[in-house]
């Protein structure tokens, strides 16, 4: 494959650039995913609370590729949280996928109001321990949810998939996430389209290696070591975005979009978001 794998705390190899599918709707998300495994994606990263794992399944195996070349995420959505909903929903997923196990399981977010994401961890263990899910992991967690978490169960998770980009680079949580062996998975890698691509910085080093705003915005994300997980139901953008392994940002570009860091959220704020 052209998409470099990074190994998981637990010897998984995932691959550093995946497919994304929030807000394609199911009836589009066969061909979408179809797209992006024709262009060389091997990862695609959907969620119960997205609607679309049937579609996704269903590209999965249109695409005739042997599972084993394949790395599916799925996510557990918040109202689903606690040890026996966990498997129930966890089965549910698959049923879905017309999968008999996934490579990443994810807790959706953390929801700390409801209290229960330690026994919602506990059912991952069990799905884990039985060979469903390859690896588990956490998704929205802030250090403290995790150092919680890892106090009270035993399976360190493999991943913490949170919002990240130039302008939320997440420095606290990656260095926490490196220092457990935890990887850092980028969602909305490219600030979901919402302006910053059209940051002059982005476009002047975009202009300099002859490439487009989302392409060097990527290849920031692989050179900090992040996974990204990009979305587009355009193919031309969907091919766009895998055609990153060939050029390389210099330290002044990477020092120019340390400079864009505005700590500016677009989605939820994990310490209070999910009931
Ligand atoms: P993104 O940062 O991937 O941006 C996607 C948008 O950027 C597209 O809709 C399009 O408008 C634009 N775009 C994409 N490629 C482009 C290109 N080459 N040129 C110009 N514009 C382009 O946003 P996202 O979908 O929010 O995040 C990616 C994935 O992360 C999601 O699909 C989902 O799988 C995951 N995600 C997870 C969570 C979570 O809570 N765990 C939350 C949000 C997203």
């Amino acid at each position: 494959s052209k998409v470099p794998s990074l190994t998981l705390n637990n010897g998984v190899a995932m691959p550093q650039l995946g497919f994304g599918v929030w807000q394609v709707p199911d009836s589009e998300a066969a061909d979408a995913v179809g797209t992006a495994l024709e262009a060389g994606y091997r990862s695609i990263d959907t969620a119960a609370v997205y609607e679309n794992e049937r579609g996704t399944g269903q590209a999965v195996k249109a695409s005739g590729l042997p599972r084993e070349d394949l790395f599916v995420t799925t996510k557990l959505w918040n109202t689903e949280q606690g040890y026996d909903s966990t498997l129930r929903a966890f089965d549910a997923s698959l049923e879905r996928l017309g999968l008999d196990y996934v490579d990443l399981y994810l807790i959706h977010w953390p929801a700390p109001a409801r209290d229960a994401y330690v026994d919602t961890y506990r059912a991952f263990e069990k799905i884990l321990a039985d060979g469903r899910a390859r690896s588990i992991g956490v998704s929205n967690f802030l250090p403290e949810h995790l150092e919680r978490l890892m106090d009270a169960t035993s399976v360190v998770p493999a991943v913490n998939q949170i919002e990240l980009h130039p302008q939320l680079p997440q420095a606290e949580s990656r260095a926490f996430h490196e220092r457990h062996g935890i990887a850092t998975e980028a969602w909305s890698p490219l600030g979901q389209g919402r302006g910053l691509l059209e940051v002059p910085t982005v476009a002047a080093v975009a202009r300099k290696h002859g490439r487009t705003p989302a392409q060097v915005v990527l290849r920031w994300h692989l050179q900090l070591g992040n996974v990204v997980i990009p979305k587009s139901v355009t193919p031309s953008r969907i091919r766009e975005n895998i055609e990153v392994f060939d050029f390389e940002l210099d330290g002044e570009d990477m020092a120019a979009f340390a400079a864009l860091d505005e700590r500016r959220r677009l989605g939820p704020d994990p310490a209070v978001f999910g009931g």
